[in-house]
């Protein structure tokens, strides 16, 4: 049917329904329907091209495949144009005026799932076509369908219940659609506004997008196009341009899965990571796009918080098809999407440190840290991201790291743990006590200079069935050395241990022959066995001012140590001096562990001494 003059129609309930909801909520980034409405003109062209694959008379055959948006600040319009497929007016009834498309079903879907408390709804799901009423006085469709006896119409509604159909003159192929926009909305008139929003959603858009004549879509959909055809400079730009960086990408990773979902990405890893250098922890910055069009610019659950450090697209199918583009709700999907993108990602670095190891450790010792928080937090992929890790150790170089696979490689057959040692630095942990006795009986010890490696280790716990353990940790348990000539015996060790524990007293929780000194005469440990001297140190800068805590040690003596048997001659001989000697001999432990809190008694101690030269 078909009539010259205009006809009025109800919307359908549904649609009414929605209407109502989009033209009173408040949402704030009503900028979408621009979005929606650029992503519907390329939805149509894109038809078009499908179409005349097999149609061979198709209306204005000549006509370019692009979108044209127009703003007229002074009228308060903004239109936008397609050559696309178009609509007869029968197609303009059933698409425009009725609930059986996706996205908008969707989302009324959710609103009757208790949604509509939820002011973000419409910005999730777009709602499409009708979201122009959020910012519409009323919206005129121009359409003519691409079939050649088709005659062309205007729709004309301004959203509050009915709409009206009449045949316009206007009969070029393709849909323009003219937003009358609502007085407080001028602003989505203005040329630079709409042009910010297009950069924004529609930069990828695979066909041209011209605002007021002016070309807006420049960069290409990388991530769509195959590996082998794209420059390295091409990627650059890319990566400049999306992450609006300067920098040049460290790594890239550019990969495309069919199963279980539909994805194709592009992630890169900056050349440095800004948090180290003391700027603001990170925001997620992998876009995720449906088809070339984007839905969300820092979705914050697409990769787990340890990967904040990518930049990147992803881009799935997968979200229309399983429910519409705008279904960001869909945890569930957005899950299966993190499962799959994170673990390419830990592939891609295993493979880059054993085929590119020296970029591979150069990206670790730039974002090492971001790996050593996944290891710690991160249940679901520790163990691939613990295999990724990497510390120098008592074996390496200085400069040279090894990851804890290869670590038990070396490992002999009675070790059954794996030991680190937390310090600032090589130095320090190197002169240390607590190496001596683990170098003594080769085994390795891990070096480890990071203020979270403590935290790291506690937490990863294990690696291959092998208990990670500190090496001044109380509980460690060495093999017997042989015990030299001129060393304490059993005997006199325990005489001395006890007259030690006596004269130091409470400063002391026990003290006992070490295993693990070779060189040292004592060593100092935290008497709580979880806690080494090191996280003590850090719980101490972390609580400045706060309630402290009593240190408690247990001094471990070295019953080799040439001091130790000055100090059981002297106990008898000279108890006064001895007991000088045994504080400072504690004192000095504790200065190694970091541990000692209070030097003025040591000083007097020292005087004291000093006069019995
Ligand atoms: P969706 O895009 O999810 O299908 P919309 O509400 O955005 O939902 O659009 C509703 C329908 O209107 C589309 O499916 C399409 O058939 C039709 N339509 C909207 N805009 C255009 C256009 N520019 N050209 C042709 N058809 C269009
Ligand atoms: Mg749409």
């Amino acid at each position: 049917m078909s009539t010259a003059t205009p006809q009025k129609y109800e919307f359908q309930a549904e649609i009414k329904q929605l209407l109502d909801i989009v033209i009173h909520s408040l949402y704030t980034e009503k900028e979408i329907f621009i979005r929606e409405l650029v992503s519907n003109a390329s939805d149509a062209l894109e038809k078009l091209r499908h179409t005349q694959i097999t149609e061979q008379d198709i209306l204005d055959g000549d006509l370019e495949l692009e979108v044209n948006v127009t703003t007229d600040d002074k009228a308060k319009t903004i239109t936008i144009q397609d050559y696309g497929i178009g609509m007869t007016r029968d197609e303009l009834i059933e698409n425009l005026g009725t609930i059986a498309h996706s996205g908008s079903k969707a989302f009324l879907k959710a609103l009757s799932e208790g949604g509509a408390k939820n002011s973000n709804l419409i910005g999730q799901f777009g709602v499409g076509f009708y979201s122009a009423f959020m910012v519409a006085d009323s919206v005129k469709v121009y359409s003519s369908s691409w079939k050649k006896d088709e005659k062309g119409h205007v729709w004309t509604s301004d959203g509050s219940g009915s709409y009206e159909i009449e045949e316009s003159t206007d009969d070029r192929r393709g849909t323009k659609i003219v937003v009358q926009l609502k007085e407080d909305c001028g602003d989505y008139a203005q040329d630079s506004t709409v042009k910010s929003i297009l950069e924004r959603y529609s930069a990828f858009v695979s066909f041209p997008i011209n605002l007021n004549a002016k070309r807006i879509n420049t960069v290409q959909a990388l991530w769509l196009r195959s590996k082998n055809e794209i420059k390295d400079e091409e990627y650059t730009e890319f990566y400049k341009f999306q992450s609006h960086a300067y920098d040049e990408p460290r790594l890239r990773l550019h990969f495309s899965a069919d199963a279980p979902l539909s994805i194709n990405a592009l992630l890169f890893v900056p050349k440095d990571n800004t948090e180290k250098m003391g700027f603001s922890r990170l925001e997620p910055a992998v876009s995720l796009y449906c088809r070339k069009v984007m839905i969300d610019a820092k979705p914050k659950d697409l990769l787990p918080e340890w990967l904040r450090f990518l930049k990147g697209v992803v881009d799935s199918e997968d979200l229309p098809l399983n429910i519409s583009r705008e279904t960001m709700q869909d945890k569930a999907l957005i899950d299966k999407l993190n499962k799959v993108i994170t673990k390419r990602f830990l592939k891609f670095l295993e493979e880059q440190a054993k085929n590119h190891t020296d970029a591979y450790n150069e990206f670790y010792g730039e974002f090492g840290i971001f790996l050593k928080e996944g290891a710690a937090m991160d249940f679901a992929h520790k163990d691939q991201i613990i295999k990724l890790l990497r510390f120098e150790s008592s074996l390496t170089e200085k400069g040279k790291t090894t990851s804890l696979a290869d670590y038990v490689t070396r490992m002999g057959s009675e070790q059954k743990e794996i030991y680190y040692l937390v310090g600032p630095n090589r130095a320090s942990i190197e002169s240390g006590p607590y190496l001596e006795g683990f170098k003594a009986r080769n085994l390795e010890v891990l070096f480890c200079y990071e203020a979270v490696d403590e935290y790291v280790m506690n937490n990863v716990r294990e690696f291959d069935g092998k208990k990670l353990t500190g090496a001044d940790h109380s509980d460690v348990k060495l093999s017997d050395l042989d015990q030299p000539e001129g060393a304490l015996s059993k005997k006199e060790v325990e005489t001395l241990t006890k007259w030690l524990k006596e004269s130091l007293g409470d400063r002391v929780n026990e003290v006992k022959a070490s295993d693990r000194l070779v060189d040292s005469p004592a060593l100092a440990l935290n008497a709580d066995a979880f806690m080494s001297p090191h996280m003590r140190r850090m719980m101490k800068a972390m609580n400045k001012g706060g309630e402290e805590t009593p240190l408690k040690v247990n001094l471990e003596i070295n019953p080799r140590a040439a001091l130790m048997k000055r100090v059981y001659d002297l106990h008898t001989a000279e108890p006064a001096k001895a007991g000088l000697v045994a504080g400072q001999i504690l004192d000095n432990a504790l200065i190694s562990a970091g541990l000692l809190e209070d030097a003025t008694p040591m000083v007097q101690r020292l005087y004291k001494l000093l006069e019995t030269v």
